[in-house]
């Protein structure tokens, strides 16, 4: 029997339904959540991701701001902006697209960033409040693991979790969320001996650590439920060759579109031996903007609660 695919495209859309109804009650009430996506130089994966969010936003009916400076745009600059952003009243939301050219302090930007406003929830205080579990902006594709993990109804009280990756944006608040729902958490890096055996106690394991299907079948329990975090483009057919055992097929898809995506985690073991897994694509990603919505909104009713009333979960 195939494992089970968890559907990230999914879960996103229960979400943004659930999200629109939050998103009416709080328009009748006055508030029109905002969010402004800010984004400096010409990164083509950063401007496809803020294309995407800010398609999303507007799509949800959101005040929606592009603010898009040149590679050449400094720290003062930068910080003089995030200052009018946070004294703006409409604007609920502030996202700075990563990675920031590199004459950018990022970690100077992103501190300046309201607390209330930091959507990406990689504000030190949100930081603290994430790890000492008080309510506050979370990271989106961490929060968004554990909407996957629940909404599935894949047990996470009690089981051992091994999160492979410990970076600010992924691996440290994953694990950090699934201790707070009581998972027993095993945090690994590139110095982590023998990863392989580690990464086999994990009743859920989750590959965050941007290289491309180097989860393979020894890496996974048998029956675990796998969340593939990673977002990797093959462009030969050599590397096609490499990570694919049978590589017919994405030999044909590299041909059609120029590249196959990849995750972390090799695809072929991962339908042989896991319980259940997220593809990549339509896994974890789908998830990543759906909790920016999510925080954005969340935003806009903490910042702004008193004049709305909506009702909420969270
Ligand atoms: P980083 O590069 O910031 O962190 C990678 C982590 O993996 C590091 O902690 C590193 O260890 C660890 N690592 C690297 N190689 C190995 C190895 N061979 N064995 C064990 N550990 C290793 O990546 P991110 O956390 O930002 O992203 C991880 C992946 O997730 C990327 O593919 C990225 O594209 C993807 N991503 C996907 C998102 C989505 O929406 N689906 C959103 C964000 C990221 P060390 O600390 O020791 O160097």
């Amino acid at each position: 029997m195939g494992a089970r695919v968890l559907d990230g495209n999914k879960i996103r859309d229960q979400i943004k339904a659930e999200l629109a109804g939050q998103i009416r009650d709080l328009k009748a009430a006055g508030v029109t959540p905002g969010l402004a996506a800010v984004l400096v130089g010409e990164n083509p994966a950063s401007q496809i991701y803020v294309r995407s969010k800010v398609k999303t936003t507007e799509a949800l009916g959101l005040y929606s701001e592009k603010i898009e400076w040149p590679a050449t745009t400094s720290t003062e600059q930068l910080l003089d902006l995030i200052a009018r952003l946070n004294a703006r009243e409409e604007i609920d939301g502030i996202l700075v697209q990563l990675p920031l050219p590199p004459q950018v302090d990022a970690k100077r930007v992103l501190e300046a960033i309201d607390p209330g406003k930091d959507v990406d929830g990689l504000h030190p205080v949100n930081i603290g409040n994430l790890v000492s579990g008080r309510p506050g902006l979370v990271p989106c594709t961490p929060a968004g693991i554990i909407e996957i993990l629940v909404r599935s109804s894949i047990p996470i009280n009690g089981a051992r979790a091994v999160v492979v990756g410990r970076s600010d944006m992924v691996g440290k608040p994953v694990a950090i969320l699934l201790l707070h729902n009581h998972a027993t958490v095993t945090i690994c890096h590139s110095k982590t001996r023998d990863l392989a055996a580690v990464a086999r106690e994990g009743d859920i394991l989750v590959a965050a650590m941007g290289k491309a299907a180097s989860v393979t079948g020894e890496f996974i329990k048998p029956g675990a439920t796998v969340i593939d975090v990673g977002i990797n483009r093959l462009t030969t057919p050599e590397e096609v060759r490499r990570i694919f055992h049978d590589p017919a097929g994405p030999l044909g898809e590299l041909e059609a579109k120029g590249s196959v995506l990849v995750g972390d985690v090799q695809p072929e073991d991962v339908r042989e031996k896991a319980g259940a897994y997220t593809p990549v694509p339509g896994g974890v990603g789908p998830l990543t903007i759906a909790m920016l919505m999510a925080n954005t909104v969340k935003a806009a009713r903490l910042r702004r609660g008193t004049r709305a009333s909506a009702g909420s979960r969270s």
